[in-house]
């Protein structure tokens, strides 16, 4: 396994890779993100995986303070899963002249809504610095997850504004037994927030098997309600349009529409969806 902390070397390497399956993290690895490598090996791309917390896209800088690390495990465990490339960078690298006032990415009403409202800038950090890492990587293809679902969209948008041909390839979301996103921000829950913070995903299943026309609000109000006895402190549970996020009070008849959700359990904020 090689591990790059610097761009030229990573460029000069990656000269002789034909096929490669770039895999963006933020490190602290779990399930979620070995299911997204062991995609790109499945389908014969060789895994470039990245571990950098981009301040950038950070709202809040206590979050990005508090964000787990550990770089040693993370090795390991991709040394094990074989993978030839890691880039581990530092700001320097990726960021020569810092990471305020950088370029801006138009991206529509994606940038508006749901996560984009919630946590404002956050969306142009994504893009800041996965365009740099495009850019040094030169993927045929970008691996992602589906937990993130209006990151998926926020990215397919900037590829094309960046005139890419790599192919995005959305991989389902893993959890816990208990229906739980894994999630590096889970490792912050106590057991009993873990096991309350379930509900969230409990509450999505509820919801897609009951959800028709007409009992919406109702169901809604139900669900956040279940979520907040439970310890939730919710910012959003919504039915969206499937390719433009936006918000429906009403489920569409050929059910294009998933559901999004975002709250705090403790000082943690959790996100998931699911397509109706
Ligand atoms: P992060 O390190 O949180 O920035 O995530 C890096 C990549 O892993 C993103 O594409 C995420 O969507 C993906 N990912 C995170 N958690 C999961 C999960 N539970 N299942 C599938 N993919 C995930």
């Amino acid at each position: 396994m090689n591990v790059f902390t610097s761009a030229e070397p990573l460029q000069k390497h990656l000269l002789n890779y034909p096929n490669k399956g770039f895999v963006p993290t933020m490190g602290a690895l779990h399930e979620g993100h070995f299911s997204l490598i062991k995609e790109a090996i499945l389908h014969q791309y060789l895994p470039i995986v990245s571990i950098f917390v981009n301040p950038a896209q950070f709202n809040d800088i206590n979050d990005f303070h508090k964000y787990p690390s550990t770089i040693a495990e993370d090795l390991k465990k991709l040394h094990e899963l074989e993978v030839p490339v890691v880039f581990l960078p530092k700001t320097a690298v990726l960021y020569p002249n810092g990471w305020q006032n950088l370029e801006k990415y138009e991206l529509g009403t994606l940038e508006n809504l749901f996560e984009g409202a919630h946590r404002p800038g956050h969306f142009q950090g994504v893009c800041q610095i996965l365009s740099r890492l495009f850019q040094l990587i030169e993927p045929q293809r970008v691996y992602m997850g589906q937990k993130d679902f209006q990151q998926c969209m926020v990215v397919k948008k900037l590829l094309q504004l960046l005139h890419s041909k790599a192919e995005l390839v959305i991989c389902p979301t893993i959890r816990e037994q208990s229906g739980l996103a894994k999630s590096s921000r889970n490792m912050r829950l106590s057991e009993t927030e873990k096991s309350k913070a379930a509900h969230l995903y409990k509450n999505l299943k509820n919801l897609q098997s009951r959800l028709k026309t007409g009992n919406e609000a109702k169901l809604l109000e139900e669900a956040i309600a279940d979520l907040e006895r439970n310890g939730f402190k919710m910012e959003y549970l919504n039915i969206a349009e499937t390719d433009s996020l936006t918000p429906l009070e009403y489920l569409p008849v050929d059910r294009k529409a998933v559901l999004l959700a975002a709250g705090w359990m403790g000082d943690v904020r959790l996100i998931d969806n699911l397509p109706l």
